[in-house]
């Protein structure tokens, strides 16, 4: 018998018992006559004494034993002696007097501390990940995600969702990202995709009538990698038939709320989630997954700077440009230097500058002595006034522009001169320099009208916002015409902290209405019938109105494990380049195995040169 009990489930109820115990050395110290080892096992720590007097084959055993070694040990719980207990670890209480101690297996020196807290080389981390999961950070975070899965599970199964599997080897179904592809054998030049998402799939599982689905399922995209991106992650993903927006914002309203009571009673989750439109988040925040634990508002001066001789100013506002800003409370008294790397900080997001206002008096006492702009004597005092006002500044407040290219954004932030982007980089950094962001506040909300399509310069055409699936917003149904990018669709997010966790919509059901939207996107009727047949022709055997959301595991579990990075919360992740330092994935294949699939790799620098 390996064991009778877990190191970490020992108490001092448990004084008096016998036990065999396995795991890993977690320490060992060598008082020159008692040794003491902290035995580590799946459930957590507890001190081992060895003493030679009592067990002198024991006690030369675990002289041998150092850290990492496998040991099996028998011994009997007992009381620590008092003053030595220790209140930090669950079982430090008690200590287990050993009787005889075994080694299972040797280890070599680990390539970094298992027993320490210690900033680790990130590739070391990935080479090593079965020795990194060791750690007691990441060992936790592993756990977490399954403590929450599990409650996903048993929450979403109590509410009548059928948990429902569906195919890895798929088809294409767009989600703004490059497809990964396998090639078939049997069918030499052809391809599956790896699903971006189970979105067709779930759509046909309510055309089939399950009315109530749900998968934790893998999805796989081929784009950039972020802290927030893998190139294959995990979504809770779920549909539902007969149901509006509200019902899917309530039903995960109450799943978030739940999960946090489960798994981190401590942190606070004001409800109800807000729900702000697309909007309201881009004009007051800009951007669509707004941090909403602090404030530091847009304001918005294009109005205002239409007759002033400053030219960067006035020059965005006569070109359809915005001149937009922050108002920081306190931040009069940023030096030089601290404003020159938040202007750094815009730069990086395309806009030419930053233009800083200091105010030392109350807008009604303002003087020119009481306003230090580096742009003062363009803009004199009756603008800076005004644009104080505006922005509700008080004696002491700084006021930080950005003037450029405005309008929405581009889906992914980063679009060059637009001011929205800027802004949003430049409120995370303030609230970051200023600690704005309560910690252990996880401040969600909806955010909901998203447009339905925007216009894409480079392919001269409309793309779907969400995906081509989503249905349109029903005031809106008169624009597509005449104004595409005006439309709002019925797609929503669900947003945290500033991370998007989750986006979903309410689908399209009906043929025509479908067919309507991939012309709009440029889809010839050909392309339908090849690509979407499937979903055309399911529409018009009763499909049911249905609509869904599809919450990334990873990231909801960093948002409870309170990570910045999702490879955390990754059993086995990979790098920024998609690749595993542990197995070498990807790894050539023998030309064997090409010849057997009918491919034939180009030349390198044909590649390259693409
Ligand atoms: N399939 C969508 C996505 O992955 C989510 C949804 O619409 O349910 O973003």
């Amino acid at each position: 018998m390996y064991k009778t009990h877990y190191c970490g489930d020992l108490r001092a109820s448990d004084a008096g018992t016998d036990v065999v115990l396995a795991g890993w050395v977690h320490r060992r110290r060598d008082h020159g006559g008692l040794i003491f080892i902290d035995l580590r096992d799946s459930r957590g720590i507890v001190q081992v004494v060895v003493n030679p007097e009592d067990a002198p084959e024991a006690h030369a055993a675990a002289s041998d034993a150092r850290g990492e070694y496998v040991l099996r040990i028998a011994g009997r719980v007992e009381p620590r002696r008092q003053g030595t207990e220790n209140d930090r670890i669950p079982t430090g209480a008690i200590e287990v007097r050993a009787t005889g101690v075994e080694i299972l297996n040797p280890a070599k020196t680990p390539p970094f501390y298992i027993n320490e807290d210690a900033d680790i080389d990130e590739q070391l981390r990935l080479k090593y990940r079965y020795l990194d999961l060791r750690r007691e950070r990441l060992h936790n975070n592993i756990v977490m995600r399954h403590r929450i899965v599990a409650e996903i599970r048993r929450y979403l199964t109590d509410r009548g969702f059928i948990e429902i599997e569906t195919p890895v080897l798929a088809n294409p179904t767009p989600e703004g990202a490059r497809d990964y592809i396998v090639p078939s054998r049997v069918h030499p030049g052809e391809f599956y995709a790896l699903p971006q998402s189970p979105q067709q799939f779930k759509q046909l599982l309510m055309v089939a009538g399950f009315e109530r689905y749900f998968q934790i399922a893998r999805c796989y995209r081929d784009e950039d990698l972020r802290a927030d991106r893998q190139p294959e992650f995990t979504q809770l993903d779920l549909e539902m038939s007969f149901v509006e927006q509200s019902d899917i914002w309530d039903l995960f309203e109450e799943l978030y709320l739940h999960l946090a009571r489960t798994v981190r009673p401590d942190l606070n989750v004001p409800s109800p989630f807000p729900r702000i439109t697309y909007a309201d988040a881009m004009r007051r925040f800009g951007s669509d997954k707004p941090d909403l634990r602090y404030g530091l508002e847009l304001n918005d001066f294009t109005d205002l700077v239409r007759e002033t001789e400053f030219a960067v100013f006035r020059g965005a506002a006569d070109s359809g440009g915005a001149v937009e800003g922050i108002c920081v409370p306190g931040g009069a008294e940023f030096s030089r230097k601290e404003i020159d790397a938040l202007t750094e900080t815009v730069k990086q997001l395309g806009a030419r500058g930053l233009v800083s206002i200091a105010y030392t008096a109350g807008m009604e006492a303002l003087t020119e002595e009481s306003v230090r702009s580096p742009v003062l004597k363009f803009i004199g005092v009756d603008l800076a006034r005004r644009l104080g006002e505006r922005a509700g500044a008080n004696s002491g407040d700084l006021l930080l522009i950005v003037a450029g290219a405005g309008g929405m954004p581009a889906k992914e932030p980063g679009s060059a001169g637009r001011v929205k982007p800027s802004l949003d980089a430049l409120r995370r950094a303030l609230a970051q320099k200023l600690d704005l962001a309560d910690r252990n506040t996880l401040q969600f909300a909806f955010v909901v009208d998203a447009p339905l399509v925007e216009w894409n310069d480079e392919e001269d055409r409309w793309d779907a916002v969400h995906h081509l699936f989503t249905s349109v917003h029903s005031d809106d149904l008169h624009l597509l015409d005449t104004d595409p990018g005006s439309v709002r669709s019925n797609a929503y997010d669900l947003v945290c902290n500033g991370w998007e966790l989750s986006s979903g919509s309410i689908r399209i059901h009906r043929r025509e209405e479908q067919v309507r939207i991939f012309e709009l996107l440029g889809i010839i009727p050909e392309q339908q019938q090849e690509r979407f047949g499937h979903m055309l022709e399911a529409f018009e055997y009763g499909a049911p109105p249905h609509g869904g959301f599809a919450p990334g595991i990873d990231r909801t579990v960093a948002i409870f494990a309170q990570e910045t990075d999702i490879r955390e919360m990754i059993a086995f992740p990979k790098t920024k380049s998609a690749s595993d330092l542990m197995t070498n994935a990807p790894t050539p294949v023998d030309p064997s195995v090409l010849d057997v699939l009918g491919l034939q790799l180009k030349p390198r620098t044909a590649r390259d040169g693409q």
